[in-house]
């Protein structure tokens, strides 16, 4: 965000995108392939592989096959840790490649991918290759007999099916292939259709940083079919999930009959509230921000702006100036501050959106339009409604792209219940110089994450994930290690 401007760099035709099974790259089992598209030239950047079921089957096979040869499940933490440090290094050593990726894949500004997303996905690597140190120790504890003891164990759950979204595809990814691996599984990961060229360049980090063949696999292809066949798989013990609460759902009742762990993280629909006593400069930067950035294709966007209403107008007048100013643009430009769409359907979604904000009782202040860059892209204007209330479809539903409701409110108690009147719970913003009335606020809203005095802070040490309707399990942090292992209990009589 709000970077010098650097050179700019070009876009390239990359090689074909293969699956990767068993430490080797393969075509799909019928040759089948999938264009991947730029949203911003709309041209095809590759194609990439459309795995089979039969693949699926291989892929599952190969990290089933790797989890009991112990090679990684069994290595000593300390080996395992210096690999994930290693996968670190060369994700560093690779940034440029994965940004010119992700931009060209997913509209993403490569500066706002070099400055912000590559140094957290690294840091996950780093963090959880320290935590694989001493994490996995047990305990040894006394019971009601003196001759027996119970000692336990912290053990791998086995094959996870990572299945992830197509926004921020290599964050997400490294946010459940980190703990993954750290804790001893094997995995087998599905990216979006949209977006699978960050997962490609992943896969071969991951293989050059010596992990050994077998333990990460990955494959390319529909959800529908290919990421439900992991679901209901036999042998994949987990599904570490990230997408649409829609999705989420099917997966938890599909992967019922296997009795799968998932985690889930999933929609949001995020209150941020101006308090009439805030530093309104940042306050307002937080809100465009909070809704704009990645052009609002965030899961944590702040997507219900609530302001106080003696400050209400200002804010108003503010955020619109402000989205009348952003600069859309191609992302590999160091000027752009917003890129397109990540693909014609979510750009399809977010214009209906739009016009059902046009049609509402809302006030539209800025954008509301589509735009052509150098006659080409799916770029959306940011979009301003005024005047909203809770209840329009613009305040309930994740719309996932760039568009912001305000909606005003009178005093602590309105705004707690209007952050609150939402199936969604996965973050909140507090804007206040009053940092006793944060707080307080803080514990009373539902609500993953609740950011005081800012917006989009992420650190690999921060837990994150959802209350109510946006999932549970938290990535990140020393607690997602829970989420990938197991507890045995080992008695033994000493007598
Ligand atoms: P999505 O449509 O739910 O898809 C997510 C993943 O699930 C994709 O890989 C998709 O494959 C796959 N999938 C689709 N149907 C499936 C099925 N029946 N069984 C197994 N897998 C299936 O989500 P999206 O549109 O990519 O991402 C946007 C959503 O993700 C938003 O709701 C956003 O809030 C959420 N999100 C949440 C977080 C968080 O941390 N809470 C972070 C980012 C995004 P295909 O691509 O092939 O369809």
């Amino acid at each position: 965000m709000n970077q010098e401007p650097t050179r700019m760099p070009q876009r390239k035709r990359l090689a074909s995108g293969q699956l990767l099974i068993d430490g080797k790259w393969r075509n799909a089992s019928d040759g089948a392939t999938v264009p991947t598209v730029d949203p911003t030239t709309e041209e095809t950047i590759t194609e990439v592989a459309k795995a089979t079921l039969e693949d699926a089957e291989s892929a599952v096979a190969s990290a089933r096959r790797a989890f009991e040869a112990g090679d990684w499940s069994r290595l000593h933490h300390e080996a395992r840790a210096k690999i994930l440090f290693r996968v670190a290094d060369l994700l560093d050593e690779r940034a440029e490649d994965f940004a010119l990726r992700e931009a060209m894949d997913m509209g993403m500004p490569y500066r706002d991918f070099l400055d912000v997303i590559m140094p957290h996905c690294s840091g996950l690597f780093r963090l959880f290759g320290g935590l694989a140190m001493h994490a996995m120790d047990g305990a040894y504890r006394a019971t009601y007999e003196p001759h027996t003891r119970i000692l336990t164990r912290r053990e791998p759950l086995g094959v996870v099916a990572a299945i992830t979204p197509f926004n921020f595809p290599l964050a997400l990814t490294c946010s459940k292939v980190a703990p993954a691996l750290a804790a001893g599984n094997t995995i087998v990961h599905k990216p979006a259709s949209d977006t699978p060229l960050t997962a490609l360049a992943l896969a071969q980090v991951i293989l050059d940083a010596g992990v050994p063949d077998g333990v990460y696999n990955l494959v390319t292809g529909p959800g529908g079919t290919l990421g439900d066949a992991l679901v209901r798989h036999p042998l994949v013990d987990k599904i570490a999930f990230t997408g649409s609460t829609a999705v989420g759902q099917n997966i938890i009742r599909n992967g019922a009959a296997t009795l799968k762990h998932t985690t889930m993280e999933l929609g949001g629909k995020s209150p941020n509230i101006i308090f009439a006593d805030a530093d309104l400069d940042a306050a307002v930067q937080a809100a465009f921000w909070g809704i704009f950035w990645n052009k609002g294709e965030v899961c944590v966007a702040g997507s219900r702006l609530l302001v106080e209403r003696p400050i209400y107008d200002e804010v108003v007048e503010r955020l619109a100036a402000l989205a009348n100013a952003a600069v859309l643009g191609d992302p590999l430009d160091p000027r752009t501050q917003m890129g397109p769409l990540a693909s014609k359907a979510e750009f399809d979604k977010v214009r209906q959106y739009v016009e059902s904000g046009k049609a509402s009782s809302a006030r539209l202040v800025a954008g509301g339009d589509v735009r052509k860059i150098d006659g080409r892209g799916l770029f959306i204007e940011p979009t301003v409604f005024a005047d909203a209330t809770n209840e329009l479809k613009i305040s309930r539903d994740e719309i996932f792209g760039p568009v912001l409701p305000i909606i005003p409110f009178d005093g602590d108690e309105e705004a707690v219940r209007i952050a609150n009147d939402t199936p969604y719970g996965l973050a909140a913003g507090i804007q206040t110089r009053d940092l006793s009335r944060a707080l307080r606020l803080a514990d009373r809203i539902a609500a993953g994450t609740v950011w005081i005095n800012t917006w989009h802070k992420y650190h690999p040490n921060g837990p994150f994930g959802g209350y109510k309707m946006s999932g549970y399990g938290r990535e990140q942090g020393a607690e997602a290690l829970e989420s990938y292992t197991q507890y045995k209990s080992i008695w033994a009589n000493i007598a």
